[in-house]
C-alpha cells in the first residue's frame, strides 16, 4: 500500500510531520532508521505506518507496562491489529495471545524488554516473521542517559539470537551526542538512516519564575489562567508532593498525586484518573511521565528543579503533544539547587562523573538567571545554533529586556558577605542589607557591621535574586553543606574594586508579561475561529463514547481534531474523512454519531450546508503567547461593543459567529466589565416571554424554547437573555 494512503486511512492524516518520511520510508525498504525528534513530534508514527505497511510482523519494543495498553488501544481504535504482551496478563490471556501470534493475527506486537530473551518468548517469534524490531525511547540502553533500563542492554542479544535479523528502528527525543553515539552502538544499528528533526517545539512558552512563595505564585496562576485545562506539576521529592496535593485540594484545586513511594494500584489509579481527564492536575515527582502520551497537557509546572536540562526538557516537554499553545513554568529556588547538589554527591560516583552532574547543573540554574532567550538557551544546550536571539515567546523575550547597572548593589552584597566572614547563608545576609532588628540578627551582633541596612529600600526578594544572579555569574560560590554557606570567588574582586560592571534585566520581580508583537518564526496548522458551542457540544460527545467504550477521550478524536469540525462542519463521509485526524475506522465506528450533533446544531444556528469556516483554518505564524492572544481576542470585541455596534456589526467586523461574541462578552463581564445586554434586543417585553418558557421547557434544548415562543424571537434573543441572566445549562 502506499504510504501516503495508508496514513490518511489509518491515522486520518494529509501530510508527513518533519523528520517522519525518510523514517518511514527508509524502515520500509529494509534499512535501520533512528529517529532522535523531540516529544510530540510523532515518533510512533514512524514505526506503526510501516508495520501496517510491511508483511510479517513488527515487533515494538517499550519500556513502560502500564502503556502498552494505551497504545494498542489506540492502535486498535483506527483499526490495526496490534497486542501486547507483558508481565500484567493473566495467565490463560497470555497463552490465548501467543496461539494468535503464532497465527498471524497479528501486525503489532508491544513487549516489554524484561521478556525479550525468556525461553517462551524466543520460543514464540521464532515461529513467525519479524519484519521489524522498534526500539522506543531508546535512549534507555545508555547508562549516561536519566532513564537507564538495565533490561534495555538485552535488546542487541535478542536481535542477534533471530535466525533471520529484521529491520532495527530506533528512537528518542534525548539528543545529546553522548547518547546518541551510545544507542548507535549498543543497539549496533547498520548504518542508519537517520532523522533529527530540530528539538524546538514552538507551541511551547518558557519561563522562569523566581517568588518567594511559591504556592500562592502556584495557585494564582491556576486561578487566572488555567481553570478547566489539565497539567502537570513536578516536585522533586514525595513529601513535597503529597503536602502539594493536600494544600491544593485545600483551595478547591482538583488534584491527585503520583510518586514512588505509592502502591502500583494507587499510582495506576491516578495515572489513569489524569488521562482520562477524571482528574485535572497531577502532582508528581519525575516517576511520572516517562511514556505518557496524553497530547492535551496544558502547563508543566516545575515546582522544584530538575537535575539537569535534560531532565527538564524531558519533563516540560510532555505539554502540548498537540501542537496546541502550552506553557512551561520553572520555579527557581536557591535551596532547590543545593538539595540537587546534595543528591548528586549522595551518588555513589566517580569524580568525573560527580563534576559532569554538576556542570549539567549549572547549565540549568544559568538559564534560571540568564537574560537571554529562554529558548535559545535550551536549543543552544542540544547543540542547535539559533538565528534568532529573540523567539517572542518565553518570560525573556517577552518581558521588557531593558537592563540596568546593578554593580552598587552588587558592591553591598559582596562586602556584606565579606564582613561577615563567609560564614552565612542567603537568608542571613539578606536580612543584614535588609537591617532586620531580628533576635537571630541582634544575637549575632551582626547589627554592627558596617554593611547592616544599607539595603533597606530593597524588598527581600530583590536583594536574593541579584545574589543569586551573582552565584549563578560565578562573584560567589554557595558550598554544598547542610546550611549553605555564601563565599566570595577570586571573581569578584574586579567587581568590588569597580573594574568590572554587572547588569541585569531592568525588572527584577516577577513581572506580567507584555503582548509582543507577532515574530515571524514557523507557521502551523491553527484553527481560529470554531464555534464554541459546537466544540463543547462534541467534547460532550467524546466524553460520552470514551465512558461507554473505556477509552480516553483524546484516543477518539484530538481536540484540535474536534475544533476543526466546529469550525467547517463536515455533514457527510467525505467532508468527515477530510478533518484532520480522522481515519477510516474512526469514521466508521463514530462518524454518524458526530455528524448528528453537528447536523442538529446547523439546524439550530440555521448554517447553511455550505457554509463553513474553513477559511477559519489557517497557517499562521507561530509567535503568539497563548494567554495574550485569548486577552487580546475578548478585547478587541468590547472594543466594537463599547463603540456601539449591533451584535450583527460585531460579528461581521470580527468576521466570528454571533454566538462567539456572546460568548466573548460573557467573558468580559465576568473579569469585570459592564455588559448592557439589553442593548442587543429590539423588544424589552421579549426577554419576560423567554424566561417564562424556560421556565417550562427547561434550559436543556433551545430549539424546544424557540418552539414555545412566539415566531418573532430569535434564537439570538434567546441566547442573549441567557447570557444576560446567567442562566446554567445552555
Ligand atoms: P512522540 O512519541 O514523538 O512524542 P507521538 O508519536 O506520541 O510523539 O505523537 C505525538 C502526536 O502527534 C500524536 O498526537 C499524533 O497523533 C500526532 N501526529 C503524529 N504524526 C502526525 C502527522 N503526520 N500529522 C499530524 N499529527 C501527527
Ligand atoms: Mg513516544
Amino acid at each position: 500500500m502506499d504510504i501516503y494512503k495508508a496514513l490518511k486511512m489509518y491515522f486520518g492524516y494529509d501530510s508527513f510531520k518533519k523528520g517522519q518520511e525518510e523514517l518511514v520510508v527508509g524502515a520500509i525498504n529494509g534499512k535501520d532508521v533512528l529517529g532522535i525528534m523531540p516529544t510530540g513530534a510523532g515518533k510512533s508514527l514512524c514505526y506503526q505506518l510501516p508495520a501496517m505497511v510491511l508483511g510479517g510482523t513488527t515487533l515494538v519494543i517499550s519500556p513502560l507496562i502500564a502503556l502498552m495498553k494505551d497504545q494498542v488501544d489506540a492502535l486498535n481504535e483506527m483499526g490495526v491489529a496490534a497486542t501486547y504482551i507483558n508481565s500484567s496478563l493473566e495467565e490463560k490471556e497470555a497463552i490465548q495471545r501467543a496461539r494468535d501470534i503464532r497465527n498471524k493475527k497479528y501486525k503489532i506486537i508491544y513487549v516489554a524488554p524484561e521478556r525479550l530473551n525468556a525461553a517462551a518468548f524466543k520460543d514464540l517469534v521464532r515461529d513467525i516473521n519479524i519484519s521489524l524490531v522498534a526500539i522506543d525511547e531508546a535512549h534507555c540502553i545508555s547508562q549516561w542517559g536519566h532513564d537507564f533500563r538495565p533490561s534495555y542492554v538485552e535488546i542487541p542479544r535478542f536481535i542477534n539470537s533471530l535466525k533471520i535479523r529484521p529491520t532495527v528502528a530506533a528512537f528518542t527525543a534525548t539528543a545529546t551526542i553522548e547518547v546518541v553515539e551510545e544507542i548507535k552502538n549498543l543497539i549496533e544499528l547498520q548504518n542508519p538512516i537517520t532523522s533529527m528533526t530540530g528539538f524546538d517545539r514552538p507551541n511551547l512558552f518558557y519561563k522562569v519564575v523566581k517568588v518567594s512563595n511559591k504556592f500562592a505564585y502556584l495557585l494564582d496562576y491556576l486561578n487566572k489562567y488555567y481553570q478547566e485545562e489539565t497539567g502537570i506539576i513536578y516536585c522533586s521529592t514525595r513529601k513535597t508532593v503529597e503536602s502539594l496535593v493536600k494544600k491544593l485540594r485545600d483551595k478547591g484545586v482538583d488534584a491527585i498525586g503520583y510518586h514512588g513511594g505509592m502502591t502500583a494500584e494507587a499510582r495506576q489509579k491516578n495515572q489513569e484518573a489524569f488521562i482520562f481527564n477524571h482528574a485535572r492536575i497531577i502532582v508528581a515527582t519525575n516517576a511520572f511521565g516517562m511514556g505518557i502520551d496524553k497530547p492535551d497537557v496544558r502547563f508543566v509546572i516545575h515546582y522544584n528543579m530538575p537535575k539537569n536540562m535534560e531532565a527538564y526538557y524531558q519533563e516540560a516537554g510532555r505539554a502540548g503533544r498537540d501542537g496546541e499553545d502550552s506553557q512551561c513554568i520553572l520555579m527557581y529556588s536557591p535551596s532547590d539547587v543545593v538539595k540537587q547538589k546534595l543528591i548528586s554527591q549522595n551518588e555513589y560516583l566517580s569524580i568525573e562523573r560527580e563534576k559532569l552532574l554538576y556542570k549539567n547543573l549549572q547549565y540549568l540554574i544559568d538559564y534560571c538567571h540568564t537574560n537571554d532567550c529562554l529558548r535559545g538557551r535550551i536549543l543552544t544546550y542540544f547543540g542547535e545554533t539559533i538565528e534568532d536571539n529573540n523567539c517572542g515567546k518565553c518570560s525573556n523575550c517577552l518581558e521588557d529586556m531593558e537592563m540596568t547597572d546593578i554593580t552598587v548593589e552588587a558592591q553591598k552584597i559582596l562586602s556584606c558577605i565579606f564582613r561577615a566572614n563567609e560564614r552565612y547563608g542567603v537568608a542571613v545576609i539578606t536580612q543584614v542589607l535588609k537591617g532586620s532588628k531580628s533576635k537571630k540578627i541582634i544575637e549575632l551582633g551582626l547589627n554592627r557591621l558596617s554593611t547592616y541596612g544599607i539595603m533597606k529600600e530593597y524588598s527581600v526578594d530583590v536583594i536574593r535574586e541579584i545574589t543569586m544572579t551573582l552565584a549563578s555569574k560565578g562573584y560567589i560560590h554557595i558550598t554544598t553543606d547542610k546550611f549553605p554557606v555564601l563565599r566570595l570567588t577570586a571573581q569578584c574582586r574586579k567587581v568590588l574594586k569597580g573594574e568590572e560592571k554587572i547588569y541585569h534585566k531592568k525588572d527584577l520581580v516577577e513581572k506580567k508579561a507584555a503582548i509582543e508583537e507577532e515574530k515571524t518564526q514557523k507557521s502551523r496548522r491553527v484553527i481560529e475561529n470554531f464555534e464554541e458551542e459546537l466544540f463543547d457540544r462534541l467534547k460532550e460527545l467524546r466524553s460520552k463514547l470514551g465512558q461507554e467504550k473505556q477509552l480516553p477521550p483524546f484516543m477518539i478524536f484530538h481536540d484540535a481534531t474536534l475544533k476543526e469540525m466546529a469550525a467547517s462542519f463536515p455533514r457527510n463521509q467525505a467532508e468527515f474523512l477530510n478533518i484532520s485526524g480522522v481515519g477510516l475506522k474512526k469514521y466508521e465506528n463514530y462518524g454518524e454519531d458526530f455528524i448528528a450533533v453537528i447536523n442538529i446544531y446547523c439546524e439550530e444556528k440555521e448554517i447553511a450546508v455550505d457554509q463553513s469556516k474553513e477559511e477559519n483554518i489557517k497557517e499562521i505564524k507561530v509567535g503568539h503567547f497563548h494567554e495574550n492572544q485569548e486577552l487580546d481576542r475578548y478585547e478587541l470585541t468590547y472594543d466594537c461593543y463599547k463603540d456601539g455596534l449591533s451584535l450583527e456589526e460585531i460579528a461581521e467586523k470580527r468576521d466570528l459567529g454571533k454566538n462567539t461574541i456572546m460568548k466573548h462578552l460573557k467573558r468580559c463581564e465576568e473579569k469585570g466589565n459592564i455588559v448592557a445586554w439589553e442593548r442587543f434586543i429590539d423588544d424589552p417585553s421579549k426577554e419576560g416571554k423567554i424566561l417564562k418558557a424556560i421556565e417550562e421547557v427547561g434550559l436543556k434544548k433551545l430549539k424546544v424554547i424557540k418552539e414555545a415562543l412566539p415566531e418573532d424571537i430569535t434564537y439570538d434573543d434567546i441566547h442573549i437573555v441567557i447570557f444576560k441572566n446567567q442562566l446554567k445549562g445552555s
